[in-house]
């Protein structure tokens, strides 16, 4: 079935975007002999490789009993993809038709046509849009502590992260490397982070949490020198002199791309049919944590780009048989 498609100039699958769910589609959807072109993303939606390229250390993926760097896991995922017959393309996908078959995918240099289409764009980092975020933004403020946590302006000083999750305890002891002292705002009484990070934080000797605390604005001189604070039970407000101030407050799936073309959640996730990855348009699937707001883990990312490619491969089978 698969050599007839190949000859064809519409190829059998495109994958959008270089995850886990990505990379594990590209895997699967290469060993059937598919011959998937991944578009892997530039920078819409964030890097190449997805959230773990700016993960540090990755410790619960199956299979690295010591642990394993995220960018290191991302490339020994990628090139997988490409020693199982993926091409791979480091553009950004711009637009996408999914009214007709075969389906047309545009990214920045090229137009292409697909019988199938695997979603797996991700997710991005949440802003909280304070009023001079804009004038600070590199500037003291960040939404990723791992990537910007050794820059030499937090190094020794006073920092502040904002969020009470796994990513924000995370990096609130990831950051305790590299600042003097780092304070956990958390807008609530409680953390959401599993018990095993909470008690990391709680006890750690350079963590401050603040609770019921609300950053509403940033202040300084040309650099952030401080965060204002607002307490949520009395609506004092106070500031709070720190070097940097980290965003950890949650993601946006990076589903723009398809808004009006596909079947979105409330909060913009794509709808998937019961426990498989197809979407309300026949021959377009998704996986990864563009459809799951839940899980959100690598492992259950690459799960889900697993079933996607196999989907499509029976879905391919099913509709070359006509
Ligand atoms: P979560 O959605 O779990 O947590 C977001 C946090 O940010 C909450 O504490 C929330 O507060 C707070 N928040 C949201 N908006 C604001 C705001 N405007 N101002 C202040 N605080 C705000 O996101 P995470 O990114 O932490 O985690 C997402 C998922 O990924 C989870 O399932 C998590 O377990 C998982 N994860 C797992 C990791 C691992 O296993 N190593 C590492 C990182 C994440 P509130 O509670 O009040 O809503």
């Amino acid at each position: 079935m698969s050599d007839v498609i190949a000859q064809s100039v519409i190829r059998n699958v495109v994958i959008i975007g270089s995850g886990p769910a990505g990379y594990t589609a590209a895997i699967y959807a290469g060993r059937a002999s598919l011959n998937p072109l991944v578009f892997e993303g530039f920078q819409i939606g964030g890097i190449p490789g997805g959230q773990l390229m700016t993960t540090t250390e990755v410790e619960n993926f199956p299979g690295f009993p010591e642990g394993i760097m995220g960018p290191q896991l991302m490339m020994h995922m990628k090139d997988q993809a490409v020693n199982c017959g993926a091409e791979l393309v480091m553009e950004d996908v711009v637009a996408v038709d999914f009214s007709d078959q075969p389906f047309t995918i545009t990214s920045s240099s090229q137009s292409v046509q697909a019988h199938s289409v695997i979603i797996a764009t991700g997710a991005t980092a949440k802003r909280l849009n304070l009023p001079s975020e804009a004038q600070y933004w590199n500037r003291g403020i960040s939404a990723c502590a791992v990537c910007d946590g050794a820059a030499p302006i937090f190094r020794g000083a006073e920092l502040a992260v904002v969020g009470g999750g796994d990513t924000a305890v995370e990096e609130a002891l990831f950051l305790t490397k590299y600042g003097s002292k780092v304070h956990l705002l958390v807008r609530s009484d409680h953390l959401r982070a599993s018990k095993v990070m909470q008690q990391r934080v709680l006890n750690h000797p350079k963590i401050s949490v603040h609770w019921h605390s609300l950053a509403i604005d940033v202040y300084g001189e040309g650099i952030v020198q401080g965060v204002k604070m607002r307490d949520t039970i009395t609506n004092e407000e106070r500031n709070l002199a720190v070097g940097g101030i980290f965003y950890a407050i949650g993601h946006t799936p990076n589903t723009e791309l398809f808004a009006g073309q596909i079947e979105l959640d409330a909060t913009g996730y794509i709808m998937t049919k019961g426990k498989s990855t197809a979407t309300n348009i026949e021959g377009v699937y998704a996986c990864g944590d563009v459809q799951d707001h839940e899980y959100r883990q690598a492992v259950t990312a690459a799960g889900t780009g697993c079933m996607a490619a196999l989907e499509v491969e029976r879905w391919l089978s099913a509709k070359m048989a006509f």
